[in-house]
């Protein structure tokens, strides 16, 4: 088998209400799918992270710098063709956007892997369980929503049925080299650490009248002062854990806030590529290791970090925030490994992930999510959705 040509388009959804983070704050949010063709006609599906910037700078590097490399090779050399994708673009890759548009193509190669072998990529990584127990995670800022807005969100999670929800916290331009300085609308939906302590005091409230659990994502916005002094408040709370407290860079800080609080410390979905998730790992940076199958370098080097976190006796909670193609490649992913945790699933409203499958991904009766069974990532795509939301 062979593969004969690389394709990838553009979805993009345009939110009527825009929702933030500490790190975005998002009018609309893209996909870029990978298509990959064989001379036999089998053909895989994957997709590249885009988070942060033009999903056409991705669609670039795929379409004129990547595909020309693969053209006529047998796509289940899936590590030898990841060595000459990374090798090849050593002087301006390594990390970022290359590794990003890197992991669509590594997904489409795992799913055409799958196909020929008959078997759900989980299981042809091992299969370590074939189902997964969800978070709901949501509670972005927005116009209008309040402390007690946010609390009724959550408490709407906790009432369908999920264990655990995660909320936003971060726009707060009191704190030194906060993120909302220099960003896009960064001059919009700012809060004060009090504010934001009410916010998480008012959802553990209302998780703990379900016995439910609140985790807490900061997304690179604090210092290790901010971070240490609104964990242990979080700690009081109940909060499960802390998520991207600090730049992603700080690695340093990072393992003094982890050492700081008993809760642990998750990230950083920012990081990419194994040499970056080792120094985070080997200096106990964080306590819960969350790459992302789209952004960190897909199943190859997503599967090599949490060799990595297992050897240090750490779990992993894969990143996933795009559509449902990123949603069932994290899933597969998780649902391998032996110290594999619980399976973000993105709340938000978002066509691309609950309208882009054919079968779309949910929480079953029993509040598990089960992973897709059939061949390869064992999902189709949707033409109607694709025509809908195409743009490039
Ligand atoms: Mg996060």
């Amino acid at each position: 088998m062979k593969i004969i040509s690389v394709e990838s388009m553009i979805l993009s959804y345009e939110y009527e209400n825009a929702i933030a983070d500490a790190q975005n704050y998002f009018k609309r949010r893209n996909a870029v799918i990978v298509k990959i063709n064989t001379d036999i006609g089998m053909v895989g599906i994957g997709e590249s992270a885009c988070f942060g910037g033009p999903p056409e700078s991705t669609k670039f590097i795929i379409d004129h710098e990547l595909a020309p490399m693969l053209i006529g090779l047998d796509p289940c050399n899936i590590e030898r063709m990841w060595k000459i994708m990374f090798d090849r673009t050593r002087q301006h890759g390594r990390r970022g956007i290359i590794l990003a548009a890197m992991s669509g193509i590594d997904i489409a190669l795992w799913d055409i892997l799958g196909k020929t072998a008959g078997l759900p990529i989980y299981k042809l990584l091992g299969g370590y369980t074939d189902r997964l127990i969800p978070y709901a995670s949501s509670g972005f800022y927005s116009e209008g929503k309040d402390s007690d807005k946010i609390a009724e969100e959550v408490s709407g999670y906790f009432k369908s049925g999920f264990k655990y929800a995660k909320i936003k916290v971060g726009r707060n331009p009191e704190v030194f080299m906060n993120p909302t300085h220099n960003m896009t609308d960064g001059d919009k939906l700012l809060y004060s650490l009090e504010e934001d302590l009410e916010r998480i005091e008012k959802c553990c409230k209302a998780a703990a009248s379900t016995g439910g659990r609140i985790m807490v994502d900061a997304n690179n916005s604090w210092t290790v002062y901010t971070a240490v002094t609104m964990g242990k408040e979080c700690e009081k709370l109940g909060v499960f854990w802390l998520e991207e407290p600090l730049h992603v860079d700080n690695i340093e800080g990072s393992a003094e806030v982890a050492a700081a609080l008993a809760m642990p410390v998750a990230g950083y979905e920012s990081e990419i590529g194994v040499y970056g998730f080792r120094d985070l790992i080997q200096k106990r940076a964080v306590d819960i290791v969350q790459p992302d199958v789209v952004w960190s370098g897909g199943f190859t080097e997503c599967r090599k970090i949490a060799a990595l976190a297992y050897a240090n006796g750490m779990p992993v909670n894969p990143h996933v925030f795009s559509s449902g193609v990123s949603l069932a490649a994290n899933m597969h992913f998780l649902a391998s490994l032996s110290n594999g945790g619980i399976l973000e699933m993105d709340q938000n409203i978002y066509p691309l992930r609950d309208e882009l499958l054919k079968e779309k991904i949910e929480v079953a009766e029993d509040g598990f999510v089960y992973i897709p069974d059939k061949p390869g990532l064992g999902i189709e795509l949707r033409e109607d959705t694709i025509e809908k939301y195409r743009i490039a």
